[in-house]
């Protein structure tokens, strides 16, 4: 992989380098939260930070950030783990879990009591968010904050033993509550949970907060630079004050950058959530998803999704960027490296009438035009073919270069053909095309010379293969649907999302697909064999991508 060019980031590393900070280490984390599956906006993360570290000949960790047993589960941590190692990363033996810290952590929270810097308050979470002000207001002195050290020390462990219900008491750091930053009017950094975590059980029914968590793993691993969103600007200054309060390893540093927004889709897990539980789309892995297992499923692929994340690069402020850019890098990753095919997704038959009856022959048809190394293959050719119905116009403008009465189109690897007669149903539906065939222009060129302005792609009818192709297309129809104040975001949602063609024919070779397996089928755009579904009886591809950008008009 080459070195990703600079940002602000790889800036304030060289800087500290340049510096002689951390001993010349660079160490960073991905830590996320095992409450959903990962998506495209997690990409970016992983991407700049498992990306740092490769450049860098530093280290990146894996760290689950478990510290909230209502809504984490062992089914994501899995989840997770593939996901990074799908997207081409890896961290070794740096698998962590805040939750393993949780002795360390209590220890630390005593001796900030100790220090006169952390009291047990016995408000209520409504009283507390009254007392601590607005932006305008100073926060006021809660009563229980100047409880002696040893009835705080008291309570603690007693809210450790479990002799108080949720609610009772917390633990909040001693800061100021007058600050101008909320975020520091005495935070809270333990709460009561009788709630069993997917990894310490029931030995836990007080578990920290997440600000206080964050810093001290980061210190706890070695981390150097702790990147993340530019919501938590305003929370760094807690991060560096519990370093400063307490006897940590290492002194990590925290600097943000602009989560990614997409347009056309959402990047809130909250929000993901709601499409699959109230059923508006399959599952975390449904291709319209910009889940990673939906990315994934529907074809994308971890190149590309990698020169996306550096192609957006790294900011400081929030912006949007268009899903056309995302589209861009993954057809040309598929250009570059998927085998061409046929496959035809409305089809229509054609009977060739002058090629001889009960007789057919295989043509050679290169598998890439540019990439010699991925060979030829042979695709059956005979009497009856299918054509897409969009390639035939029975009343043609003069710029409609395929098929159409007495006109003569190529067929891609195979011959020219004319249209001799159109035939039809009681509702004047066409049907079958007749046609017929010229010999001599056989694998695609005319002996005397004469050319054809539109190739089309074909199956043979004899050795085609039914499929299903199921076409997807953005998720949603407008860019921003979370913008629109007045309508729900998801009365936006795409209905032609997700158009699923049954009656596809493909070329034999295809059936043989693995899962997985992405093709170009020519002239149609970019296709994946679903992880899922696709099985040798019964072929199942999903469009990745069209061929070209329609939507920018
Ligand atoms: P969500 O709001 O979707 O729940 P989150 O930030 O709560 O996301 P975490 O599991 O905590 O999810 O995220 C792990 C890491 O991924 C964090 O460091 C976070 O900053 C980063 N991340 C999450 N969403 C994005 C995004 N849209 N763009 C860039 N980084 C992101
Ligand atoms: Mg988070
Ligand atoms: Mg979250």
């Amino acid at each position: 992989r080459a070195k990703a060019p600079s940002n602000f980031i790889r800036q304030i590393v060289d800087r500290d380098l340049a510096a002689g900070k951390n001993d010349g280490r660079v160490h960073t984390r991905f830590p996320p939260e095992p409450n959903g599956y990962l998506h495209v906006g997690h990409a970016k993360s992983i991407c700049l930070n498992f990306g740092l570290a490769e450049d860098y000949g530093g280290k990146c960790n894996l760290r689950f950030d478990d510290t909230n047993p209502d809504k984490e589960s062992v089914e994501y941590t899995e989840s997770i783990q593939e996901d990074v190692h799908w997207l081409g990363f890896d961290w070794e033996d740096r698998l962590f879990f805040a939750s393993d810290y949780f002795d360390q952590l209590y220890e630390y929270a005593e001796i900030l009591i100790r220090d006169g810097k952390a009291y047990v308050d016995s408000l209520t979470a409504e009283q507390i968010r009254e007392y601590r002000g607005t932006l305008s207001e100073p926060g006021r002195d809660s009563p229980y904050r100047d409880r002696p050290v040893e009835e705080n020390l008291d309570l603690f462990r007693r809210m450790r033993a479990g002799e108080f219900a949720e609610g009772e008491h917390v633990l909040r750091a001693k800061i100021d509550m007058a600050s101008p930053n909320i975020n520091m009017r005495d935070p809270a950094i333990y709460r009561i949970k009788h709630k069993p975590h997917h990894r310490t059980d029931d030995k836990w029914c007080i578990y920290p907060m997440y600000d206080y968590t964050h810093c001290l793993s980061d210190a706890i691993e070695g981390v150097t630079h702790s990147l993340c969103t530019l919501e938590f600007e305003d929370h760094r200054a807690l991060y560096d004050w519990f370093l400063e309060q307490l006897p940590v390893p290492s002194r990590p540093e925290q600097t943000e950058f602009a989560r990614l927004n997409l347009d056309y889709t959402i990047t809130s897990k909250r929000k993901l959530n709601e499409l699959v539980t109230e059923g508006h789309v399959a599952g975390w892995d449904d291709p319209r998803m910009p889940t990673i297992i939906g990315m994934r499923r529907r074809g994308f692929t971890p190149a590309a999704i990698r020169d996306f994340c550096e192609r957006i690069g790294m900011t400081k402020n929030d912006t949007r960027i268009d899903m056309a850019v995302l589209e861009t890098c993954t057809r040309e990753d598929l250009d570059r490296t998927a085998p061409r095919a046929m496959a035809v997704l409305n089809p229509l038959k054609v009977v060739i009438e002058n090629y001889p009856e009960d007789e057919s022959e295989t043509l050679e048809a290169v598998n890439h035009p540019y990439d010699e190394s991925q060979g030829r293959r042979q695709v059956p050719f005979g009497r009856e073919i299918y054509i897409e119905r969009d390639d035939f116009m029975e009343d043609p403008p003069k710029k409609f270069f395929r098929l159409g009465p007495g006109r003569e189109v190529r067929l891609r690897y195979a011959y020219f053909i004319t249209c001799t007669d159109v035939i039809k149903d009681d509702n004047g539906e066409v049907v079958e095309l007749r046609c017929s065939y010229d010999p001599a222009t056989r694998g695609g060129d005319a002996p005397d010379g004469r050319k054809v302005k539109g190739t089309i792609h074909w199956v043979s009818a004899e050795h085609a293969v039914p499929a299903e192709v199921r076409l997807y297309d953005r998720l949603f129809t407008v860019p921003k649907p979370e913008a629109d104040k007045e309508r729900d975001w998801k009365s936006f949602i795409n209905p032609d999302a997700c158009v699923v063609m049954d009656k596809a024919l493909l070329e034999p070779a295809l059936a043989l697909a693995p899962a997985e397996k992405r093709y170009q089928f020519e002239r149609l755009g970019y296709f994946c064999a679903d992880r899922k579904d696709h099985a040798r009886e019964h072929p199942v591809f999903n469009r990745i991508v069209t061929l070209r950008d329609s939507w920018a008009k």
